[in-house]
């Protein structure tokens, strides 16, 4: 699914020698390139304060912990998405509220956020899938209506832009209250173990937050909050470091390639590409630009209409094709988040895409010749 060697060979220099220098200095937790990696990353996304910690699961609990989140507190997500998102809100003893998403782009869909809304709802939670944004001009309303916070997982979306009904544009991460991201090694920016970050405008909150991670402490061996121990390592920051100025690079990579897909696949039968809703960005719905960045593809995901995913999936493996699907079982039929109030009927969309998802491979290596193989493959298979 993922070529990390080809990119590695790409800034081996760079990436050998730092990693050589770091445990040379022996400054192996916090030291330099941590808080050089911090200050580089609010930078490129034009956010106050990152804070690293040692994964994203890590840095939405984090994040939750740090907005002072209650027991019995229902937060709203995607029933649609992966399961960190669900399990922290319950590790928290949060109540997690899961709603459908949309068919088209995938996303939390913000007409469920608001028949989700009660009494007891204090923040919703959007994933940026696959690496497109959700709607967050409706997101943030709806927030603002109901005095909500508003936490972006934005593990899937690094480096992607939003644009607002307004024109303005940011990027996401620094739309929502808080947000949280993974360093995964598959992930867009993706370091060579675990590592993730918490991302805030506000000052006070990026304050708490940096003692939550640390135990709890604001002062040495005082322990003023509940804290945890997330750190993100030199190691993993100095390679982060190596690969943030190439971000860009390795979006537009993974876009020509969604645009390669897209071409194949465009009016084939029983397949639908994946959307770009291009929310406010001005250009033809669909097209792939590099100018307005609103999706990077974490994933490229088709929908394959004729009920006959799972044996593509096995005959992409039969021909050495990795593929993945992303994913196959509704939150909210999950065993571990069973809940009454859920209701078949509330879900129709995600009930459809687990059964019709498929991801091809999707990394910043693809060529065209691989991509004319596999998309050869899909084609063949789904019209015999
Ligand atoms: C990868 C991912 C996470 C978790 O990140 P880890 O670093 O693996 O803990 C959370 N949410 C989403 C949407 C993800 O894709």
């Amino acid at each position: 699914m993922v070529d990390l060697k080809g990119q590695y060979e790409q800034i081996k220099e760079q990436v050998n020698s730092s990693v050589l220098d770091v445990i040379n200095s022996t400054a192996f937790i916090n030291g330099p390139e941590v808080h050089s990696f911090q200050k580089e990353l609010e930078a490129y996304l034009g956010v106050k304060h990152v804070i690293p910690c040692a994964n994203g699961t890590d840095a939405l609990q984090i994040a939750m912990m740090g907005l002072g989140l209650e027991p019995g507190d229902e937060v709203i997500t995607a029933d649609f998405t992966f399961a960190a998102t669900v399990e922290v809100i319950a590790l928290l003893r949060l109540t997690p509220v899961l709603v459908d998403v949309e068919p088209d782009s995938f996303n939390i869909d913000p007409e469920a956020i608001k028949k989700a809304i009660t009494p007891k709802t204090k923040a919703i939670v959007p994933v940026h899938l696959f690496g497109q944004a959700a709607n967050m001009d409706e997101i943030m309303a709806i927030a603002k209506e109901h005095n909500l916070y508003v936490i972006e997982d934005n593990a899937q979306g690094i480096g992607s832009t939003y644009k607002f009904a307004n024109g303005t544009s940011t990027k996401t991460g620094s739309i929502g209250h808080v947000a949280s991201t993974s360093f995964f090694p598959s992930k867009n920016l993706g370091c060579y173990g675990d590592g993730g970050a918490i991302f805030t405008n506000d000052d006070d909150l990026a304050h708490t937050i940096r003692g939550v991670v640390n135990h709890g402490m604001y002062k040495r061996y005082h322990h003023d909050v509940v804290g945890v121990n997330s750190r993100l390592d030199s190691i993993q920051a100095t390679i982060l470091r190596a690969k943030l100025p190439n971000l860009d690079n390795y979006n537009n990579a993974r876009r020509a390639a969604a645009r390669n897909y897209n071409q194949a696949f465009q009016d084939i039968k029983n397949i639908i590409t994946p959307k770009v809703k291009g929310n406010n960005c001005g250009t033809d719905k669909n097209t792939i630009c590099d100018t307005c960045n609103c999706h990077v593809f974490h994933q490229y995901t088709l929908r394959i209409t004729n009920g006959n995913r799972d044996q593509l999936a096995q005959h992409l493996n039969d021909n050495g094709i990795p593929c993945g699907v992303y994913y196959p079982i509704p939150l909210h039929s999950q065993k571990a988040y069973l809940d009454n109030r859920y209701n078949e009927a509330d879900f129709p969309v995600t009930n459809q895409l687990v059964k019709e998802v498929i991801s091809l491979p999707m990394h910043t290596e693809l060529d065209d010749e691989q991509i004319a193989f596999i998309t050869k493959t899909v084609i063949d298979f789904v019209n015999q």
